[in-house]
């Protein structure tokens, strides 16, 4: 039987699928983006902050107990669990066993992910997904690496190759935005350009960057980088959806 790290799970979100979602929020991340809201969550393996302890393990039985009690949401909303992270890919067995048995039950399956680790993992959920949420951070290799760790190279493939896929899974590409990072047109155009190629695109989200998280990085002692940069106002934000509609008309 499968066994995870999970940092946490949310009921009744309403932002990361269709109707009420469960978000199953899992320990571990390859990247490390100079906005990420949930340091905690980037280490795969326990962690102990002052008295704070982040993350506990569950086998794939505790997981699915916990979920099927928001059954009744489900049925009534529409909606099912989210995976979540971190990324949820470093834990690939696990997340496809869960998924695998959640949609026997009618569950829905969804998943957010940075894309950012080989796509054999990728392929291990893709046949239990309903919802793939694939992250575009930034379409410059170099400043991909700046700001998150790693280069883009393999996230976009990784994209491309999900697009193609024979299976019926809705792909929405989400884009956070980052005032002074990746909000400048060229860099948008070239996420247009990248995302029209695209053939399974369902839609295409902008998130706009915001401060959650920066107490964490204080408790942790770690620096947080964008302290000076602003909120995107909602004309900032429209300004780079008219962008993006030159390109996609999913938005
Ligand atoms: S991919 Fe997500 S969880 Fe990982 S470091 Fe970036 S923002 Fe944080």
């Amino acid at each position: 039987m499968s066994s995870g790290i999970v940092l946490r799970i949310e009921r009744s979100s309403i932002h990361d699928g269709d109707g009420l979602r469960t978000v199953i929020f899992l320990k571990g991340c390859p990247l490390s983006c100079a906005w990420c809201s949930t340091p905690e969550g980037q280490a795969l393996e326990i962690t102990e902050i002052e008295t704070k302890v982040y993350g506990y393990e569950m086998t794939a039985d505790e997981l699915l107990d916990e979920v099927v009690k928001d059954e009744i949401f489900f049925y009534h909303s529409g909606g099912g669990i989210t995976f979540s992270g971190g990324e949820p890919l470093l834990q690939a067995d696990f997340v496809a066993d869960v998924m695998q048995r959640a949609r026997s039950l009618g569950i829905d399956t969804a998943m957010e992910s940075s894309m950012s680790l080989p796509y054999s993992e990728i392929d291990k959920i893709l046949p239990h997904l309903d919802v793939l949420f694939a992250d575009l951070k930034h379409i410059d290799p170099e400043r991909h690496k700046f700001y998150t760790g790693i280069d883009n190279k393999l996230i976009l493939d990784n994209i491309s190759r999900v697009a193609q896929v024979n299976l019926p899974i809705k792909l929405i590409v989400r884009i956070p935005l980052v005032p002074g990072i990746n909000d400048d047109e060229k860099t948008i155009r070239g996420m247009g350009k990248f995302l029209r190629t695209l053939k399974k695109l369902e839609r295409v989200e902008i998130l706009p960057y915001h401060k959650l998280g920066i107490s964490t990085y204080d408790k942790m002692g770690l620096e947080y980088k964008l302290r000076e940069t602003k909120i995107p106002s909602s004309e900032h934000i429209e300004n780079a959806k008219d962008i993006l509609r030159g390109y996609i008309s999913s938005i």
